[in-house]
């Protein structure tokens, strides 16, 4: 009896964890033939409409998520646009049921894991807890407050030496909060030059580091808690059914000019007017304070495996778009290295899509960081969400190319 009250107290504990989990039953995952030009257009035009994992590309096809209740006019576009399509996953609920479950926390320890993907709580503790054993080398900031009030924390990694004229470096991830091989990244980062000082003393000697693991932390929590697939924001600008900004498509850089929407419910929305969401108003005020002493600004996303640089609102080229590509490509190459893994180089109009507002370009036009970048890590399990057993070898992988960014301008610091 006393078991049998146990195991039901149990259930109706799991029940209320999960009670807020937004179902996947008979959300679709299409992949379209690959596209001409024609159709490729055709697609990309109706993107506000569309949630894409992967958008249309010359040559290539593109992949699109949808509920059930879209799927009937979803269906009758492609066919429209007579293009043709597969279905790569019948049901997201039952690959999501059946995908390798996160492990738990160890108790005890350190706060954070490369072996579970972490939520915002054990990520702030893990910068707290640094910042604490580590005080000659970390200081834990702020660049302000999410809408929700959740700290938009983030680390200053310096040796305090007083050295002045030091280069810098900015790194931030998980603007779009379903892209959870992100913050990893970041903390992967943080823990290499933290933790593991020695072997990396001439990155972080001859430079200062600030790394924000996590930009969007009320859309990163409520992936973890109701929705695996949310994106935005999570902001109420008029439609309770629709909430959310595409903070990647609301900085004060062309806002709105191309490859956003004026759409509430598109996940790629740019907002009510540029810079209208805290976290974007907070990263930017934090960038113009020290954005004169930063060289590089790179910001984790996923996925696709490219290494972007400005722009995304044009496919006129940066005036120094090579020096851009050709840093970019040093740094593919090094990830390539570890086990193969390829990125695709360039500029983010001309290789992936139009994009406008984004931290990509507002860090260059507006902050003035020369080196802009956007990473696109790779895709594992249904495209968002690789098990947690694919962290390590993504985080050991791009972080060496990390460290050829990083290289490239402490050599310059140095002289
Ligand atoms: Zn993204």
């Amino acid at each position: 009896m006393r078991v049998a009250a146990a195991a039901l107290a149990l259930l109706a504990l799991l029940a209320a964890a999960h009670a807020n989990q937004k179902t996947y039953a008979g959300y679709r995952l299409l992949q379209t033939q690959p596209l001409d030009d024609e159709r490729g257009f055709a697609l990309a035009a109706l993107s506000d409409q569309l949630d894409f994992w992967s958008p249309p590309r010359r040559g290539e096809g593109a992949t699109i998520f949808v509920s059930p209740q879209e799927l009937p006019s979803v269906e009758a576009m492609l066919k429209r646009l007579d293009i043709g399509y597969e279905v790569a996953v019948a049901d997201m609920q039952r690959v999501l049921a059946a995908s390798e479950p996160n492990p738990a926390p160890r108790t005890g320890g350190r706060a954070i894991s490369f072996t579970r993907y972490n939520n915002i709580t054990e990520i702030h503790a893990y910068l707290d807890d640094l910042a604490a054993q580590y005080p000659n080398l970390v200081t834990v900031l702020s660049a302000g407050k999410s809408l929700e009030g959740r700290d938009l924390k983030l680390i200053k990694i310096s040796n305090s030496d007083g050295r002045t004229k030091k280069g810098a470096i900015f790194i931030d991830a998980a603007i779009h909060a379903r892209e959870w091989i992100a913050p990893p990244v970041a903390l992967y980062t943080i823990s290499q030059l933290v933790e593991n000082y020695e072997a990396n003393k001439d990155l972080v000697d001859a430079l200062d580091w600030y790394v924000l693991p996590v930009i969007n932390p009320d859309g990163y929590e409520y992936t973890f808690t109701n929705e695996r697939f949310w994106r935005k924001t999570r902001s109420n600008n008029g439609n309770p059914a629709c909430l959310g900004v595409d903070a990647n498509r609301n900085f004060e850089d062309n806002w709105l000019v191309i490859g956003s929407s004026t759409n509430l419910c598109s996940e790629t929305y740019a907002g009510p007017s540029a810079a209208s969401e805290p976290e974007t108003q907070g990263l930017e005020a934090f960038l113009k304070s020290i954005g004169s002493d930063v060289d590089l600004y790179l910001t984790f996303h996923s996925y696709g495996q490219y290494i972007l640089h400005p722009w995304g609102y044009t496919l006129t080229p940066a005036d120094d778009a090579e020096q851009l590509t050709s840093l970019g490509l040093a740094a593919a190459k090094a990830i390539e290295a570890v086990r193969g893994t390829k990125y695709t180089v360039g500029g983010s109009a001309d290789v992936l899509y139009y994009t406008s507002g984004s931290s990509q370009d507002w860090a260059k036009s507006g902050a003035g960081i020369k080196y802009s970048y956007t990473v696109e890590l790779p895709r594992g399990g249904t495209g968002f969400d690789p098990p947690a057993s694919a962290i390590l070898p993504v985080v050991t992988e791009t972080f060496e190319g990390v460290r050829v960014f990083a290289r490239f301008f402490a050599q310059r610091s140095q002289h």
